[in-house]
Order: C-alpha cells, then structure tokens, then sequence
C-alpha cells in the first residue's frame, strides 16, 4: 500500500492509516482549523474532501450573508405603514395576521409559509419577507443587520427571543484553542495522543507545520516556525 501519510490535499493533511473498507483505503487527517477528518484517500485526491467540515461551515455562512444582503434589498422600500396596513401584528407572538381577504388569503388568517429555510416568510407586493425581521422593523422602526432567535427555533419570532447576532456568535462553533489539550502553546494531541500536531497562528488563521510523534518535537517546531514568523517577538509556553 502506498502511503500518503504528510501528504497535503486542501485543508486536509494527512497523518496516518486508519483501515481500509469497501469505501476504500481510509486515512486519519488533521485540518487546518485543528479539526480531524478520517476519509477515504480517493476522495482526498478527487477533492471530494476538502476540510474536516470548516469549509463547508464558512460557505453555508458565506451563503446566509448573501441571502441577508437579497432581504436588504427588498426591505429598503417597506415602511411601517405598509404592514399595518396589510396585517394585524401580534407583537408578543412575533406574528403577522391578514387584515383584509385578499386573493388566496383568508382574514385573519397568519401571514406566510414556512419556506425551505426554516423561517416564516411573507409575500408583500411580490416581494418576499422575513417575518422575524418584519417584527424587529415593527417594533424598533430600523432593519436589523443579523438576527438570531435565541432558542433556535426559526418559527418563534417574538420579540423576546430575538436579538441582533454579533460576530463572536456566528463564529461560536469554531473549534476551541488547539493547545488546550497538552498545555504546550500551538500542539495538539491527533487521535488520542499517537501524535502531535503543531500549528501556527497568523493573520487570524491558523496553519499545520506538521506532526509530530512527541510532544517535545511538536514544540520544537513550533518555536522554530514562531522564531522565523516573527523573530524575537515569538512566545512560547
Ligand atoms: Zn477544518
């Protein structure tokens, strides 16, 4: 068997054999992020895997900032008015009521559809809303930037479980600190401790020097790449 052990494939390195199955010859990686990845070595060389699943993550973020930047601009033309106008606002529900029997809506009935995202969504003028988003406009007269709902679930839009999202929150399930497990500044243990990945941290990221089969090595790496990085200002622990 051929070894592709140290090998890089995107944000995938990899570290050793793990087993072999009818999916074909599976190897333990480690990721960029300090993540871990046990995937087949086909897929690594197709590119089918690219990251233990941070890659995927930051796209599906990627793709909410562009889905919130598309609400933007439907929101920019809507006032106050308009929705009391149309709806009836339950503003302890968080929830939008038809005012009026208007084509195939009932009045009285609630506003909206639940569509494939999980949220309420309401059609104004052939335009599409959110009603959470509609609820926070109701209530404080300004479109908020990012909302989260503070239970998770999409459909309670009152106003109580609603807040503006804040960067550290969108960013709450990076992994922790890679070198809380061995105490050494910048190694991390790989599959309970049979290595030892160093990783330097620069410009807000964080890439592998590499594994290790010790602690004391991985550390020594470190220190080198920290001295080349940034000279005498390097830090260990
Ligand atoms: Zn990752």
């Amino acid at each position: 068997m051929s070894t592709i052990a140290g090998q890089r494939f995107a944000r995938l390195t990899a570290v050793e054999f793990s087993h072999r199955a009818p999916g074909g010859v599976f190897w333990k990686c480690v990721c960029d992020c300090g993540g871990m990845a046990i995937t087949t070595e086909a897929k690594l060389r197709s590119g089918h895997t690219k990251s233990c699943g941070c890659y995927k993550r930051e796209r599906t973020i990627e793709m909410v900032k562009r889905r919130a930047r598309m609400w933007a601009v439907n929101e920019g033309s809507l006032t106050k008015q308009d929705i009391e106008r149309l709806f009836i606002v339950d503003i302890d529900r968080g929830a939008l009521f038809h005012r009026n029997s208007r084509g195939g809506s009932r009045a009285g009935a609630r506003a909206g559809y639940i569509a494939r995202h999980g949220y309420r969504t309401i059609s104004i003028n052939g335009k599409r809303f959110l009603e959470h988003r509609l609820v926070w406009f109701f209530l404080k007269g300004e479109w908020p930037a990012e909302i989260d709902h503070i239970d998770r679930d999409r459909q309670n839009n009152a106003p109580a479980n609603l807040r503006v999202a804040t960067r550290s929150q969108n960013n709450g399930n990076h992994p922790c600190r890679c070198d809380s497990q061995t105490g050494v500044k910048g190694v991390s243990p790989v599959y309970k401790g049979r290595t030892f990945a160093a990783r330097i941290r620069k410009d807000g990221g964080s890439r592998l020097i590499g594994c290790f089969p010790t602690i004391q090595e991985a550390k020594a790496a470190y220190d080198a790449e920290a001295r080349r990085l940034f000279g005498e200002f390097a830090r260990s622990a």
